[in-house]
């Protein structure tokens, strides 16, 4: 925390206004649009709900197919399921560790030829990074496929100047509590439709139609943010730019100090934007290291040090396995030797040193 958001939580007791909307609501959405260049934004109580809402607002319905990155976490994934519908997979590129462009392409001209198109695509801007957005688009564009993004990894990078999520028909943003900024739990719908983010509103609010009495057309949800959070929320949200900037300094101290091992590479910053460093992370060659990744993050552990491995592939998951993936050894190979290094924001550089010092001396 930044200390700001006890002003507003406290504006939220001193107005009674303890409830799922309310004025830290309002300015919460209002104030996220204006970091994200997005025209109209949705206050709601996960990530994976603002998902959930876009899938549903795009018509994806039983037995549609919705492409999606496979090297995620399982919430980009799990809302295509509750609405019946059939993930496929696609690899990641080299380049920005995301959705590969070109399977992409490949994948929706094969679904275009077959005659049957998926309902939507879903790619995700991982660990900080956004994706290959302009290829990405115009795949979806000439196939009129909807694009959603999910970065929820990814507020405060840039794709080309402007913030990844406000490129597609929707965009997704998580305050979780890993985040770069988080409200213990929540989560934010972007869209330039003005329409759609009505829509969500509706949904997201048990679909209750605009009638004096209790009535309702369609099926809703219970997904709206605490008046509290979203305080905490703005709070956050102002120093946005301190915590990537202390993210990014964690990034430099250790690629000063491991990028030169043999074996070490770090997760690429590609050409088309900045990378927040959410979180530092990188592969390990166990032919040119002398150990494998494994090996590494055990010796973190026996220091009472969390390091965690790459996401575990969708396509590699036993929930997902029977579902298709287009490629999946990129992805794998990233998982197969990916270290995440302890990232937070609020990292000493006595921390740092430690984590820097065991990782070298397990070098053979
Ligand atoms: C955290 C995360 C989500 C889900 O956000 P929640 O707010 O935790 O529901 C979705 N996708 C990715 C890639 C994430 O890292």
């Amino acid at each position: 925390m930044s200390g700001l958001e006890q002003q507003y939580v406290q504006e939220v007791f001193a107005s009674n206004w303890i409830a799922p909307l309310g004025p830290q609501v309002d300015a919460f959405e209002q104030e996220f649009c204006a970091v994200t260049g997005a025209k109209y934004a949705l206050a709601l109580s996960s990530g994976t709900a603002a998902l959930h809402l876009a899938l549903r607002l795009t018509g994806v319905g039983p037995g549609d197919e919705v492409l999606v990155s496979t090297l995620t976490f399982s919430a980009s994934v799990n809302p295509i399921i509750y609405e019946g519908g059939r993930p496929i997979f696609i690899d990641s590129e080299q380049e920005s560790w995301n959705m590969d462009p070109g399977l992409l392409e490949e994948t929706l001209a094969a679904r275009a030829r077959a005659g049957k198109l998926p309902k939507a695509v879903v790619v995700v801007h991982l660990y900080g990074q956004s994706a290959n957005l302009e290829p990405i688009m115009a795949a979806c564009q000439r196939y009129g496929v909807p694009l959603i993004e999910d970065a929820a990894e990814a507020l405060g990078a840039t794709y080309r100047g402007k913030a990844p999520g406000a490129f597609g028909k929707a965009g997704i943003f998580s305050f979780n509590g890993n985040k770069i900024i988080t409200t213990s739990g929540g989560g934010m719908l972007v869209s330039d439709d003005k329409a759609f983010i009505d829509h969500a509103r509706k949904l997201a609010t048990q679909a209750r139609d605009p009638a004096p009495h209790y009535q309702h057309s369609e099926i809703g949800y219970n997904y709206r943010l605490s008046n509290i959070l979203a305080g905490v929320g703005r709070g956050q949200l102002a120093v946005l730019a301190d915590r990537v900037q202390a993210r990014r300094d964690n990034f430099a101290y250790y690629e000063e100090m491991l990028g030169h091992l043999p074996g070490i590479q770090f997760m690429p910053e590609a050409p088309w934007g900045r990378h927040t460093r959410w979180l530092t992370v990188l592969t390990i060659d166990p032919a040119q290291f002398g150990v494998d990744r494994e090996v590494v993050r055990l010796a973190l552990e026996a220091e009472n040090i969390e390091a965690r491995p790459v996401w575990k592939p969708m396509h590699l998951q036993p929930v997902f396995g029977s579902y298709e993936c287009v490629g999946g050894q990129v992805a794998e190979a990233f998982f197969r030797d990916g270290l995440c290094l302890p990232s937070g924001s609020s990292l000493t550089a006595e921390e740092r040193g430690r984590v820097a010092q065991i990782v070298r001396q397990a070098h053979k």
